[in-house]
């Protein structure tokens, strides 16, 4: 079984942020979330042992992790891949140690941008060599760590690949590179749509977005770190079990607020150890089709003969149109589509 735990805290709202997330709670607030987490494991999980664990959100580290470490320890299974995530702001010495101590094997760290005026844009509260030291201070502790980065920030130039080779000496075990999605429940939307358009760059074009994602792909394949999902770069095999188990299909238990779960044909929200029956509950066709469809995304690509009704011919249709290679009965994502492939899963579904 796999497990995500979903943390609702952060210290304040990024501005391209519109996750599940909040700034400005208490200590104490944050003491009694973390207290019904571990109460739900312990009194609610499913006795199944936990082959996968992720704590993202939020900020998980904004709280004291200490009692839903120890909690989590007897339920993991052997060899069981942990990973939380962190912002660089979180990274102390006494951190790093209570999450090793707790079974913690895997980071991943929110970087965003290695530009100082665009993490000072984002609100993310440090410069670059703040990350980059925060980054050296996770590989003392844990070897299997890496980060995250937004590329198509407004603001941003060509000067974004140079910048890349300073990660060249970081280490890094993974790394996912997400296009900015400009949401319009975030500020930076309302920013770019409102009274300070006029004092911020528009974002770069779709086509340099790609261009630079492109080059990015290029330069950690330069470090031995390989494309195995859409957005998702690793050394090999130090791909994230976690993500992996999801996109594969796979059941996972999503506990806390604003996390989502797959138990079965059970759809979870907010789960806080409430009776199972209580959710939704999908019908056979619709649980077949979504534990299928995200294969799409990874390096493994998806089985046309799966799928049903006209699915082998959307896959044609794309392979056609460029978008997919084929392998036997193989499909999978050429560099063009991994840019599209929502597009080509909403036409499969
Ligand atoms: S981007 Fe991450 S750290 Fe920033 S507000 Fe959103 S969840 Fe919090």
């Amino acid at each position: 079984m796999n497990l995500y735990v979903h943390f609702p805290f952060c210290r304040a709202k990024c501005t391209y942020c519109a996750l599940h997330s909040r700034g400005g709670s208490t200590a104490a607030e944050r003491a009694a979330y973390v207290a019904r987490l571990a109460a739900v494991v312990r009194d609610r999980l499913p006795a199944t042992p936990l082959e996968t664990v992720y704590f993202g959100g939020g900020t998980p580290a904004l709280c004291d992790l200490a009692p839903l470490l120890d909690a989590l320890a007897p339920r993991l299974a052997p060899g069981a891949e942990f990973t939380v995530e962190l912002h660089p702001r979180d990274v102390t010495r006494a951190t790093l140690q209570t999450l090793k101590d707790g079974g913690v094997n895997r980071i991943s760290m929110g970087v965003q941008s290695l530009d100082d005026d665009i993490l000072k844009h984002m609100a993310r509260g440090y410069t670059f060599h703040d990350a980059e030291r925060a980054f050296g201070l996770v590989k003392d502790y844990f070897d299997n760590a890496g980060i995250d980065l937004i590329v198509g920030y407004p603001g941003e130039t060509a000067a974004l690949l140079p910048r890349h080779a300073r990660l060249a000496n970081w280490g890094l075990a993974h790394c996912s590179v997400y296009s900015l999605i400009l949401e319009e429940q975030s500020r930076l939307f309302r920013l770019l749509s409102g009274d300070g358009q006029a004092a911020l760059d528009q974002p770069p074009s779709d086509e340099t977005v790609l261009d630079r994602l492109a080059a990015v792909a290029r330069f950690l394949a330069e470090l031995g770190l390989q494309r195995y999902e859409i957005s998702s770069y690793a050394v090999p095999g130090r791909e994230c079990r976690h993500n992996l188990a999801t996109w594969r299909g796979e059941d996972y238990i999503g506990l806390g607020e604003g996390a989502h779960g797959r138990i079965g044909r059970i759809r979870t929200q907010n789960w806080m150890g409430e009776d199972l029956a209580a959710f939704e509950q999908v019908s056979e066709e619709s649980d077949r089709m979504e534990r299928l469809l995200f294969r799409l995304r990874t390096r493994d690509g998806l089985d046309a003969t799966l799928l049903r009704g006209d699915g082998q011919a959307v896959l044609e249709r794309n392979r056609e149109a460029g978008l997919l290679t084929r392998d036997g009965t193989i499909y999978r994502l050429t560099a063009r589509g991994t840019e599209v492939c929502d597009a080509i899963l909403t036409e499969l579904v």
